[in-house]
């Protein structure tokens, strides 16, 4: 039996005010920066903080120290403090985002943010991407989920090494996710045979998506990143009309044919609610050995797309041998080499789509990797 007496709310927002606000130097809650805090009687404790956008690295560390402090308040028995980030200071004190409980009903409990990778076609490079991308938002200090939602072709176990993991149940409780990277991960591959999955039909393919991101104990999450199936008909509407987004990327290569698919994306994620924070164009060049810079599926076709139709572009990712090879090894190249100027151009992307999602989709200043 739990004899324990829960928190007072006044000695929670005491703690947090002892913790300085980066920008205002007032403290955290007289800053305006806690909203949802939920106090259960159990003495859990859950609230989100809200950051300015621009200044999201800094606040890691303001949550890691909020949670610490809420802990040490009497009654206190666990604290799970969910980032997100606002355009500028005056939204955070006016626009309360929704805490992790209140989000239950459409997103995804205990997760702050849901960002999903998409493109037309296969092999593109779009799981490589959702998978680096994650890895830059672990970097930049969020706490970050990847989810691999291409049921018919699972590639995050192969791309993360983790091919043999078993995601743990105790009985009663939801599925635990795979730890690898310092990402919670989750796939169909680590649950069924995907030859299995490959032969569901679009229904089930659904629903095993909706479980994954129901039944698994995702929280506390800043981020999950989705890697969707390739595609954009009418199974993908479908299937993004029932998921929960803040914000979609579509990744594609230069060449024109495979502009004619970032159109479609572009309109599907119109059709859908799924805001769309950025275009990514992959296999944008190759260096050679002799130094010379070739433009093998033509040049710049993604970004003249991407503005054309007011969408985001979010830069370009080189043909890379590394690249390739990080992903035979299961070791993905942003977790392993983040000075790399390849992994630094992967963690501008994943701040700006970021950046992006918070503020009202506007288009994005684009960064080019020489
Ligand atoms: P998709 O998810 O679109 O089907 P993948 O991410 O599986 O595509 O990538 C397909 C293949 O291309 C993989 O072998 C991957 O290692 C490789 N690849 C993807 N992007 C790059 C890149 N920028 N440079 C080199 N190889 C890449």
């Amino acid at each position: 039996m739990n004899n324990r007496l829960a928190p007072e709310r006044s000695a929670v927002l005491a703690a947090l005010d002892r913790i300085k606000d980066p920008e205002t130097g007032e403290g955290l809650n007289a800053a305006g920066r806690v909203h949802g805090l939920t106090i259960r009687p159990d003495g859990r404790v859950s609230f989100t903080i809200d950051a300015p956008s621009a200044l999201i690295d800094r606040y890691t560390e303001v949550r890691d120290a909020a949670e610490a402090a809420v802990r040490s308040v009497k009654g206190a028995a666990a604290a799970t403090v969910v980032l997100t980030a606002h355009g500028g200071r005056s939204d955070a004190r006016t626009v309360a985002p929704p805490s992790p409980q209140e989000r239950r009903a459409e997103g995804v409990e205990g997760v702050g943010r849901v960002i999903a990778v998409a493109s037309a076609k296969g092999g593109v490079g779009k799981s490589t991407v959702a998978v680096n991308l994650a890895c830059a938002f672990a970097k930049l200090g969020f706490r970050t989920g990847l989810l691999d939602a291409d049921v018919y072709g699972p590639s995050v176990p192969t791309l993360l090494g983790a091919v043999h993991s078993k995601p743990q149940q105790a009985r009663g409780r939801k599925l635990e996710p795979v730890e690898a990277w310092g990402l919670r991960t989750m796939s169909i591959g680590y649950l069924v045979d995907p030859e299995r999955a490959m032969m569901w039909r679009g229904p089930m393919a659904t629903s095993a998506i909706r479980q994954m991101l129901d039944d698994v104990n995702w929280a506390p999450l800043d981020v999950l990143v989705l890697d969707l199936p390739p595609g954009t008909g009418d199974a993908h509407l479908s299937l993004l009309q029932r998921l929960p987004l803040d914000g979609a990327i579509i990744v594609s290569t230069p060449q024109e044919l495979a502009l004619a698919d970032v159109r479609r994306g572009i309109a599907l994620f119109e059709k859908t609610a799924a805001p769309l924070v950025g275009v990514i164009e992959n296999m944008a060049w190759f260096d050679g050995p002799d130094g010379k810079r070739v433009h093998i599926f033509g040049e710049g076709g993604a970004r003249r797309t991407a503005e054309r139709h007011g969408a985001p572009f979010l830069g370009e990712i080189p043909l890379d041998p590394v690249l390739r090879e990080s992903c035979d090894v299961g070791a993905p190249f942003v977790a392993e080499n983040p000075e790399h100027p390849l992994a630094q151009t992967f963690i501008a992307m994943a701040r700006t789509a970021l950046a992006n999602a918070e503020g009202g989709h506007k288009p994005a200043p684009s960064i080019r990797f020489e």
